[in-house]
């Protein structure tokens, strides 16, 4: 089934207690579209960038089968800029520098060949694009799920809301969900996130896993304990693109599939933080996905005596 992402395409420079990178290649939509590439051919990508995006970069995203007629190339712009710095427990960071750039006026133009979608990502942007897009697919998705952050939550909030009534599954870390709901119970602030519009909501809790809400189920996928972690930019958007990447492959959102989707997300996003940036991510094998699912099998299963 064929799959449409939105969100940043970008440069990042990241600080993490174990190094430091100028600008590499980042972005919500990028993570998102390699991470879904290993799952379905059909994924296209709507997003802006300046003409200072490297075309090798542009050609590597095509060798993973993404389509690019929806990236905007802009002449004499300069694609988004974000940089962020790790605290020492690698949970928590803070944005140190966002020049908008071409994401200041992106206005998302959908290709027809994208118009059939059947999957729609909405990744990381504001609200309002985010919507746009929604309005400007000719027919609705069979499922659409959303990303946001905490930046939106503070200064967006009322197009935020309005777009939760559009969207089936909302994508949040644990603080987001707090911040949104102003309940600290994560069960509490899923059920006040299900009454917004999403059915199903999902709560990133970094290392500690991630929790699959839906009308009266809970799943909880952990994460993989690891020896070394080396960056975790991009974790989020890594699980999202292997969670509706893995649906759009098997094409069935229920619960039951949603539960294997979730834990196709963590394994991706296990290996997405072995590396700074989507290096690891852009060089991974069917076999080394499988094994690694295999091992979130392992990590969890137990027989009662
Ligand atoms: P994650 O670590 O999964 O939360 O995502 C990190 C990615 O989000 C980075 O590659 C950034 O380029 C991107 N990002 C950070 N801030 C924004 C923003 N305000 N809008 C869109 N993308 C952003």
């Amino acid at each position: 089934m064929s799959l449409l992402t939105v969100g940043s395409v970008a440069f990042d420079a990241l600080e993490t207690p174990f190094g430091k990178t100028d600008k590499i290649i980042g972005g919500a939509a990028t993570y998102i579209t390699l991470s879904a590439s290993y799952f379905t051919k059909e994924n296209n990508l709507v997003a802006v960038v300046g003409d200072d995006f490297p075309q090798s970069m542009i050609d590597d995203l095509n060798q993973h089968g993404i389509n690019t007629e929806g990236l905007e190339v802009r002449v004499g712009e300069k694609t988004f800029f974000w940089s962020g710095k790790y605290h020492n427990d690698m949970n928590s960071r803070d944005t140190v520098e966002v020049q908008l750039n071409v994401m200041e006026n992106f206005d998302p133009v959908i290709p027809e060949s994208y118009q059939d979608c059947t999957y729609l990502m909405l990744g990381n942007t504001a609200p309002a694009i985010q919507q746009m897009v929604i309005e400007r697919l000719a027919k609705r998705p069979k499922l659409i799920v959303l990303d946001t952050m905490n930046l939106w939550i503070e200064i967006a909030n009322p197009d935020l809301m309005n777009l939760l009534k559009l969207v089936d599954v909302l994508v949040v870390n644990d603080e987001e969900a707090r911040q949104l709901t102003h309940e600290y119970s994560l069960v509490r602030a899923a059920a006040k996130i299900r009454t917004m519009g999403p059915q199903t909501v999902i709560i990133k809790k970094g290392e500690h896993g991630a929790l699959l809400f839906s009308e009266g189920q809970i799943f909880f996928a952990p994460a993989l304990p690891l020896e070394e972690v080396f960056d975790p930019t991009g974790a989020g958007d890594t699980f999202a693109g292997g969670f509706i990447g893995y649906l759009a492959k098997t094409d069935d959102i229920s619960f039951d599939n949603m539960k294997r989707a979730i834990i196709y997300g963590s394994a991706m996003a296990s290996f997405c933080v072995e590396k700074f940036g989507a290096e690891r991510i852009m060089n991974l094998t069917q076999d080394e996905i499988q094994a690694r699912v295999s091992d979130f099998v392992t990590l969890s299963s137990f027989g009662l005596a």
